[in-house]
């Protein structure tokens, strides 16, 4: 039985809304959504240590005798997004007879490709065309950090904005792009420095009607 008190962990991913987590305890298997879920702060530091020790260094010397716990915290923070339901995010919506496109752009995020756990970051850019109900701007940023904040790919994170708008605003038609610079592309493998990855994702109108697509991409892209 790990620290934790739970022997496997493992992620089921929700088709629309990404990482439930499962633990298994001694019998049964239970699915445990976000709040109560706490990050084993103990087996992160092990991991570390060991790290340290495969690599040839020593984890008790000075300076990294601190290391595991701090990268504890510091994961702790960068998966934050695993243990908040992002539909929560969503739930304060206003009734507002609005049926243009909402345009928000440059909302700045970091996240953690699953591949290397190496960190990319870059600009979210997202437009909606509502449909009797729009939510905050401020509720927006934060459901690009609660998705942003996981082990991700830039592909998925795309996608999961694109459906909760269109889910949880049941809106017309939603875009999200996406720009983001890789360090497992910038620091190692290819060493490409500077090269910028951009992704896209259009729903309902957005990618059925041509004009407002090309209206979406124009406003998003600029
Ligand atoms: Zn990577």
């Amino acid at each position: 039985m790990a620290p934790g008190g739970f022997s496997e962990l493992c992620r089921v991913d929700d088709p629309i809304y990404g990482a439930l987590i499962c633990f298994a305890t001694r019998n049964e298997m239970m699915t445990q959504s976000a709040d109560t879920f706490v990050v084993d702060k103990a087996r992160i530091e092990n991991a570390v240590r060991d790290i340290l020790i495969a690599i040839g260094d020593d984890p008790d010397r000075e300076g990294l005798r601190e290391t595991p716990s701090r990268v504890a915290r510091m994961y702790e923070e960068l998966f934050a997004g695993m243990r908040v339901d992002p539909t929560s995010v969503m739930k304060t919506v206003f009734t507002e007879k609005y049926e243009e496109m909402v345009i928000l752009r440059d909302v700045s995020f970091n996240s953690m490709c699953e591949h290397h756990l190496m960190p990319f970051e870059g600009k979210v850019h997202i437009a909606y065309i509502p449909d009797g109900k729009v939510v905050g701007l401020s509720k927006l940023a934060r459901v690009v950090d609660v998705f942003a904040k996981r082990p991700q790919v830039q592909e998925r994170l795309t996608t999961q904005l694109a459906d909760i708008l269109m889910h949880e605003l049941s809106a017309q038609g939603a875009a999200v792009v996406i720009e983001a610079v890789h360090t497992c592309m910038t620091c190692r493998g290819v060493k490409k420095p500077g090269a910028v990855m951009v992704t896209s994702a259009v729903r309902g109108v957005c990618a059925s009607n041509p004009p407002t697509r090309a209206e979406a991409m124009s406003l998003l892209h600029k």
